[in-house]
């Protein structure tokens, strides 16, 4: 039977599909919906720099608040954008708006935006990301690009002319989630890479296990031997804190100082995470 939905969509359950291919039809045509209206949104969280306590940068994390469901996680919709394609729109979109919200803030803030395999496959990249930045205005060495292992392990000579193309004009590049992909050491070498972001994982543990904090220090020794700043990811408690610095790593990310939040409220939460910043910094 076709069901419409109240959007005037209509699609075919077929008698045999389980719930959970339902649940997802439905969900990949409400996010097609959220696209065309343009009503996905970014939040972003400040990253800060240690030697300084100042914030150095924000990622752009995309937010879906849906009509019945309330918020969906990234981590539930960029799957399924990714295997419908949409991620191609929907990263333009992202790419767009986090360049033009960032063009707004004091110019010592940088952005970074998460770039999914397929958008890095597709070849549109470059086009996008140069288009954003000449749409916005904003200076290129302002935007960072965030993509994960799994990306330099898909067609490996393609990606790294890519990042190289990207560096070319500017563009800082991160390698996010460090450490939990099977990306070899020598894939790090050939993608010059600006920045390293340990994974949360690594981070979680790191001041009650010692084979925690044994990675975050080789992670961080390895970032800064080929040239990367090491950011920590995921930094939830004074102690966490306390250990990714006493480990070597540059910035950190987290809970501790800030969610990520809408793009209007960056710029008084610039003031308040930086003293936050500063007071915990001094505190030990
Ligand atoms: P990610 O790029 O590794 O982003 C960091 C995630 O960790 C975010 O989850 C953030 O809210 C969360 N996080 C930050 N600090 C803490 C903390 O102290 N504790 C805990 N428990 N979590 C923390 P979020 O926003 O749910 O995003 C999940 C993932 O979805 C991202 O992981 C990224 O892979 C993907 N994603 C988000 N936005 C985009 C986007 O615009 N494009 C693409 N392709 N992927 C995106
Ligand atoms: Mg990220
Ligand atoms: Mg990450
Ligand atoms: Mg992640």
């Amino acid at each position: 039977q076709a069901k419409a939905d109240a959007r005037g969509g209509s699609r075919f359950f077929e008698p045999g599909m389980d719930a959970g291919a339902q649940a997802r039809l439905s969900l990949e045509a409400d996010l097609r919906q959220a696209v065309a209206e343009r009503s996905l949104q970014l939040h972003y969280q400040p990253k800060i720099h240690l030697a300084d306590g100042v914030v150095a940068g924000v990622e752009a994390l995309l937010r879906w608040h849906h009509p019945k469901r309330g918020w969906v996680s990234p981590l539930d919709f960029i799957p399924v954008a990714e295997e419908t394609g949409l991620i191609l729109a929907i990263g333009r979109q992202v790419l767009a708006k986090a360049c033009a919200d960032a063009r707004n803030w004091p110019s010592a803030v940088h952005v970074a935006v998460n770039v999914s395999p397929l958008q890095f496959r597709h070849g549109s990249l470059l086009r996008d990301v140069l288009a954003a930045l000449k749409a916005s205005g904003l200076e290129a060495n302002r935007l960072e690009i965030e993509i994960t292992e799994t990306v330099m392990m898909e067609d490996t000579p393609r990606a790294v002319e890519l990042l190289a193309q990207l560096r070319r004009h500017g563009v800082r590049v991160a390698m996010d989630d460090f450490g939990t992909g099977f990306s070899s050491l020598g894939l790090l070498r050939s993608f010059a890479f600006d920045r390293i972001k340990i994974d949360r994982s690594f981070v979680r543990d790191v001041d009650t296990h010692a084979d925690a904090r044994s990675i975050v220090r080789a992670i961080a020794g390895l970032g800064h031997s080929l040239g990367m700043a090491v950011t920590a990811e995921g930094v939830e408690t004074a102690a966490q804190l306390d250990a990714v610095r006493r480990e070597g790593c540059d910035e950190v990310q987290g809970f501790l100082f800030s969610p990520a939040r809408p793009a209007g409220e960056i710029p008084g939460l610039l003031k308040t995470v930086v003293a936050a910043g500063l007071g915990r910094l001094a505190a030990d």
